[in-house]
């Protein structure tokens, strides 16, 4: 460096005291130091790559996500929060609930402070929580736009659960507010994280059945009077939104593939006042381009037992159950290959464990989810399709 003195710290200085150039030249020379040393010093600082700089002031990369939990009704205190205490990664921090009683209740139990107990009229204050990193959206199906779009201009990641809006625009709205603020959206489809039906798309990925050609899927139960499910208004529509969704889901990812060609029948057969507004059966169709057909049924009449049949060139695949919470069952009839049957071992909540912490470690590593709104926002324009043929309009 041009004009630095070659000194280091805890050396002593040349010509001390008692040194042939006397006190006044001693004094000179200090003063010359001291300048440059401040000199250098500035220099050198100047020189860091501002980036280290920078680093030595962030806060360490957390090794879990705190999740908000919207709506405190079945799957969230059934299900999603007692998932997130069997895990390491994803905790429960805060809870949003119009009935103050209950949140303090579950607050208890998750050890969440009284001040991150929020009403729904004050959720926007979420922004201000550092320990809130996500929000786990549980709400009836119409109002995952409004808290998924709050949520996101909050500065805080999006789990939602299916179906992701009631209409394409409230989708598309949702996937907006997301990328507009970069926070991630992940759609609750617990079935593509689960460990079965991953075997069930590797089979048919490793042409296992051969060429497949046919898919059969099922799901519905019956529904009682008096259930949101049965508003319009909150549902956005009958069995298809809730049960009839993972049927569609599971065509496309058993597959791989897009629907080219989408068409349904819905019908009520119960005239007992449930069905005013929602429809009570849905059959529909896919052809997709590979000429695969599946044929799909879902209601809110009958019980059926969530299942998958892939046919192929070779053989058999079946999923039954194919969406429970546990104990989903593989069998296979393959030519050449001894038939099999696996059963998926682990109890109810590891579903939605393993989906929390597959989100949460979307958002520690930066990485963008398998089921992103985009994946949510291909169901709901297939579920427009289906409605619009069937007659019927979503939102
Ligand atoms: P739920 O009725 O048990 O809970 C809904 C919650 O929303 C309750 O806490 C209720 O108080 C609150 N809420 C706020 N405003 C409301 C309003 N105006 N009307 C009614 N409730 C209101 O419902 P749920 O079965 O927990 O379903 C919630 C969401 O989770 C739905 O979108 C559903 O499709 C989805 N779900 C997903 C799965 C899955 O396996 N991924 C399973 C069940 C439900």
């Amino acid at each position: 460096m041009k004009g630095a003195v070659a000194w280091t710290a805890g050396q002593p200085l040349p010509h001390g005291r008692g040194s042939e150039g006397g006190r006044g030249s001693v004094r000179r020379y200090r003063k010359k130091l001291m300048s440059i040393s401040r000199r250098a010093f500035i220099q050198t600082v100047a020189a860091a790559p501002l980036a280290k700089l920078i680093d030595a002031q962030e806060e360490p990369k957390k090794d879990h996500v705190g999740y908000c939990i919207v709506g405190l009704g079945r799957i969230s205190m059934g299900h999603f929060m007692p998932g997130c205490l069997d895990s390491k990664k994803s905790r429960v921090v805060a809870l949003v609930s119009g009935h103050r009683d209950k949140a303090e209740k579950e607050a208890a139990k998750y050890k969440v402070p009284s001040g991150s107990l929020y009403s729904y009229d004050d959720f926007d204050k979420i922004a201000d929580n550092k320990e809130i990193d996500a929000v786990y959206i549980a709400l009836p199906n119409s109002m995952h736009a409004e808290y998924s779009i709050r949520a996101a201009k909050a500065g805080k990641h999006i789990l939602c659960e299916k179906p992701m809006a009631t209409s394409v625009a409230d989708a598309q709205a949702m996937v907006n507010a997301a990328r507009a603020a970069k926070t991630k959206l992940l759609i609750a489809y617990r079935c593509q994280y689960e460990a079965v039906n991953l075997e069930a798309i590797q089979i048919i990925k490793e042409g296992r059945l051969g060429t497949v050609q046919a898919i059969e899927s099922a799901n519905g139960f019956v529904e009682r009077a008096g259930e949101w499910r049965l508003n319009k208004k909150l549902a956005g529509g009958g069995p298809l939104m809730d049960m009839g969704i993972y049927s569609l889901n599971a065509c496309r990812y058993l597959t791989q593939e897009e629907p080219r060609y989408i068409e349904g029948f819905c019908s009520v057969i119960d005239h007992d006042g449930r069905f005013d507004e929602v429809e009570e059966n849905v059959s529909f169709m896919i052809r997709f381009p590979s000429g695969i057909v599946a044929s799909c049924n879902t209601t809110y009449g009958a019980q059926m037992d969530g299942y998958v049949r892939v046919h192929g060139s070779k053989g058999t695949l079946q999923l039954q159950p194919a969406f429970s919470y546990e104990g989903i069952k593989l069998t296979t009839h393959i030519q050449g290959e001894a038939d099999t049957e696996k059963a998926d071992k682990l109890n109810d909540p590891a579903q939605f464990t393993t989906m929390a912490d597959y989100f949460s470690d979307c958002i520690i590593n930066d990485q963008e989810p398998k089921t992103n709104g985009e994946e949510g926002l291909r169901d709901m324009k297939y579920i427009a399709e289906i409605y619009k043929s069937c007659g019927r309009q979503t939102f």
